[in-house]
C-alpha cells in the first residue's frame, strides 16, 4: 500500500475514534443533564403538591384533592402523579380511597424507609421517563402541625407523592445535537484528509519513490531514479540530489570495476551487488599485490614456490596438490612441490601441458593415462610462464562440493600465477646461472664448489636425522696415458664415460661430483660400509667394461681405483672423512690399482701421507 493511503487511513482512524469518544462523552453529559433537570422539575412539582395538600388540609378541603392533583397532572411534561397513604394514616382513618394505596414496590419502599427514591427509563427506542417518589413526613412547624390531627410523631411518614415526568424532549434534543456534531466532525475529518493529502502529497510520494529505489539498491541495482517531474519546491530538490548521488555511485562503481579488472586475469562476478563486487575485486587485487611484493624480495625460486603453496593452502583451502615445473625445450618435468600424494608419472609426459587445457577427471574418467591410480580424481591446470617454462598444478580432489569450490577458484589462482610469472622467469634464470657455476661443463656433473656449498646441509641433516653418508673417491688409472696416446679429446671422452658410469651406478638421492681433473667424489645417501663397497665395486667393474672411442673405430678400456669411508662413522668431521676416503684411494693405487678399498684404522693413520699417486 502506498504511504499516502496508509497515512490517510491512519489519520481517519484516529479522527473517527476521537469522534466516537466525543459522542460518548457528549451523550453521557446530556443524559446526566436531562436527569438533573427532570429531578429538579419533579422535586418542584412534588413540593407544590405537598404544600397544596397541606393547605387543603388546613382549610378542610381535603375532599377536593383529586381535582388539585388532576390539575397538576395536566401540566406539560407531567405524565402521572399519585398519592400513597402510609400505614399510620390507614391505622387512624382506615384505608381511604383505593387509588391512594401504594401502586408499586417503590411506593412501598419509600413509605417504609422514609427516603426519596428515583427511577428512570432512558431507552433509545421507548418513552423516556423520570419517576420520583417523595415521602410526606409529619411536621410541627408554625401553622402546620400534623400532630394536631394525626396520631403520629414528628418525622413519621404519613404518605408519599409519586411523580412521573416525561423526558423524551431532552432525549430527542440530545440526539439532534449529537447528530449535528457528528455531521460537522465528519465534514471536518474529510476536509482535514483532503488538506493533508494536498499538503503532504509531494513529501509522501517522494518517500514512496525513495523506498522503491532504495529497495532495488539494497539488492544491488543502482539504476533506479526518483521521478522528480511531478514534484515541486523542496521535494523536487531532494529528489534531484538523491538522483545525482545515485548516478555518481553507479558510474564510479562501474569505472572502478573496469579499471581494477585490467589487473586481474578473469572477470569473476560473485555478487549481484556491484558495491560488494568492487570490494571483493579490490581485496583480490590487494592480496595478489601483497603476494607479488613478497615474492619480489624472495631470493630463490624455492621460496617463491613455498609462498605459492601457502596461498593455495590458506586462501584456496587446497590440501592435496602437486606443482610441476615443465621445461618445454628439453621436455623435462620437475616436481617442485608435493603436498601429499604424487599420483602420476609425469616423466612419461603431461597431458595438461601438451594440450594446454585443463584435465578434469570428474568430467571425463581416466582422461590421463599417466596417472598411476585411476581411482583418484584429479584436476590438472597448465599455466604458461615463458617460452621455456610451464607450470602444471595437479589437484587431487573428490568430485563433490570441494571440487566445485576448486573449479570456482581456478581463475583466482590464475591471478597469483600471473603475478608470479616475471619472478619465476627471472629466478629461474638466476637458478640456471647458479647451477652452471656449480656444474662442470665437460661432464655435466656438479663441481667442487657445489660440494662445498652442500656440506653444511649434509652435516645439519646428519645431526638432525642421524643419516650416514658414504664417501667414495675415484681416480682413473693411468689417465695421463690416454692423453699421451690418443690426445686430449679422447681423454675428455674418457672423462664423459666415467661420469656417465658413475651416474648409472648410483641412486637419484646420491650425488656425483667432479672433484678435479680425473678425480671424482660420490656421496652415497643413508648407507653403511658394506653398501659403499658394493656400489664402488659396481662402478669399478662397470667402467672397466666400457669401451672408450679413440677415433677411427678404435676403442679401448680403462680401469679405476676407488677409496671409501663413512661419515660420520669414521669421523664427525666431513672433510676428515673425505681425507680418509682419499687415503683408501691412495692405498688402492699403491696396491696395484683397479680395486676398491674401504678405509681401516691402518689407512687412517696415514694422515700425513703425500697422496700424490
Ligand atoms: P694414476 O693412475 O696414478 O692416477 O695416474 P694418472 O696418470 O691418472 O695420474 P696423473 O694425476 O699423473 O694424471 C692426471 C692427468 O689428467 C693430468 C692432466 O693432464 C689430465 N687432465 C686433467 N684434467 C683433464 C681434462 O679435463 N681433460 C683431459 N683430457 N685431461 C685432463
Ligand atoms: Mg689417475
Ligand atoms: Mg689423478
Amino acid at each position: 500500500m502506498k504511504s499516502r493511503k496508509k497515512v490517510s487511513m491512519k489519520l481517519s482512524i484516529v479522527m473517527l475514534s476521537m469522534l466516537v469518544l466525543m459522542i460518548g462523552l457528549f451523550s453521557y453529559s446530556m443524559k446526566t443533564m436531562s436527569i438533573k433537570e427532570a429531578e429538579q422539575k419533579a422535586m418542584m412539582a412534588a413540593n407544590i403538591v405537598k404544600m397544596g395538600l397541606t393547605t387543603q388540609m388546613l382549610h378542610g378541603t381535603m375532599d377536593k384533592r383529586e381535582d388539585f392533583i388532576n390539575q397538576i397532572e395536566n401540566m406539560k411534561g407531567m405524565k402521572g402523579i399519585w398519592l400513597s397513604r402510609g400505614e399510620l394514616i390507614n391505622k387512624q382513618y382506615g384505608e381511604g380511597r383505593k387509588n391512594e394505596q401504594p401502586r408499586d414496590q417503590i411506593d412501598v419502599d419509600v413509605l417504609k424507609s422514609g427516603e426519596i427514591k428515583v427511577d428512570y427509563n432512558d431507552d433509545l427506542f421507548s418513552d423516556a421517563t423520570y419517576r420520583i417518589t417523595i415521602p410526606y413526613k409529619a411536621e410541627e412547624v408554625g401553622a402546620i402541625n400534623c400532630l394536631q390531627c394525626h396520631d403520629v410523631k414528628v418525622g413519621d411518614t404519613l404518605g408519599a407523592i409519586s411523580l412521573e415526568v416525561d423526558i423524551n424532549h431532552t432525549k430527542t434534543e440530545s440526539i439532534d445535537i449529537i447528530m449535528y456534531t457528528s455531521l460537522i466532525a465528519l465534514f471536518l475529518i474529510i476536509f482535514i484528509n483532503i488538506f493533508f493529502n494536498r499538503m503532504m502529497s509531494p513529501y509522501v510520494s517522494i518517500f514512496d519513490s525513495i523506498k522503491d529505489v532504495m529497495s532495488e539498491a539494497e539488492k544491488g541495482n543502482y539504476s533506479g531514479r526518483l521521478a522528480d517531474e511531478e514534484l515541486n519546491g523542496e521535494a523536487r530538490e531532494v529528489a534531484q540530489w538523491i538522483n545525482t548521488l545515485l548516478v555518481k555511485l553507479q558510474n564510479t562503481l562501474s569505472e572502478i570495476d573496469s579499471k581494477v579488472q585490467i589487473f586481474l586475469a578473469n572477470n569473476i562476478k560473485k555478487d549481484s551487488d556491484p558495491l560488494i563486487e568492487v570490494k571483493s575485486t579490490v581485496t583480490r587485487l590487494s592480496n595478489v599485490y601483497l603476494f607479488r611484493q613478497a615474492i619480489e624480495h624472495d631470493e630463490h625460486l624455492e621460496e617463491l614456490y613455498d609462498r605459492l603453496v601457502t596461498v593455495l593452502r590458506n586462501e584456496f583451502n587446497l590440501n592435496n596438490f602437486n606443482i610441476y615445473e615443465m621445461d618445454t625445450i628439453n621436455k623435462k618435468a620437475e616436481l617442485v612441490h608435493a603436498e601429499k600424494d604424487v599420483i602420476c608419472n609425469i616423466a612419461a609426459g603431461c597431458r595438461a601441458d601438451r594440450t594446454s587445457s585443463i584435465i578434469d577427471s570428474c568430467q571425463y574418467k581416466n582422461l590421463c593415462n599417466k596417472v598411476n591410480d585411476q581411482s583418484t580424481n584429479y584436476l590438472c591446470i597448465p599455466y604458461t610462464i615463458s617460452n621455456e617454462i610451464d607450470i602444471v598444478l595437479n589437484i587431487i580432489t573428490d568430485c563433490d562440493d570441494s571440487y566445485t569450490e576448486v573449479k570456482a577458484n581456478i581463475p583466482l589462482i590464475q591471478d597469483y600465477i600471473d603475478a608470479a610469472k616475471p619472478e619465476i622467469v627471472s629466478k629461474k634464470l638466476t637458478q640456471i646461472l647458479e647451477r652452471s657455476a656449480r656444474t662442470d661443463a665437460l661432464t655435466g656433473l656438479y663441481n667442487r664448489k657445489h660440494l662445498e656449498e652442500t656440506i653444511a646441509r649434509i652435516v645439519k641433516e646428519e645431526k638432525r636425522l642421524n643419516i650416514s653418508y658414504g664417501i667414495l673417491m675415484a681416480d682413473i688409472d693411468h689417465f695421463k696415458m690416454i692423453n699421451d696416446t690418443y690426445g686430449h679429446d679422447v681423454g675428455d671422452e674418457a672423462l664423459r664415460v666415467i661420469s656417465k658410469t658413475l651416474q648409472e651406478c648410483v641412486r637419484d638421492t646420491d650425488l656425483v661430483i667432479r672433484y678435479g681433473g680425473e678425480e671424482f667424489i660420490v656421496l652415497l645417501y643413508n648407507c653403511d660400509s658394506n653398501y659403499i663397497f658394493d656400489v664402488a665395486e659396481k662402478i669399478r667393474l662397470s667402467f672397466s667394461q666400457k669401451k672408450i672411442k679413440a677415433g677411427g673405430g678404435e676403442t679401448f678400456s680403462k680401469t679405476i681405483s676407488i677409496g671409501g669411508a663413512l661419515f660420520p662413522d669414521d669421523s664427525d668431521s666431513f672433510w676428515k672423512v673425505v681425507k680418509y676416503a682419499d687415503n683408501a684411494l691412495y692405498y688402492a693405487k699403491d696396491h696395484g690399482r683397479n680395486q676398491v678399498k674401504i678405509v681401516d684404522d691402518e689407512m687412517k693413520k696415514k694422515d700425513n701421507l703425500d697422496n700424490s699417486y
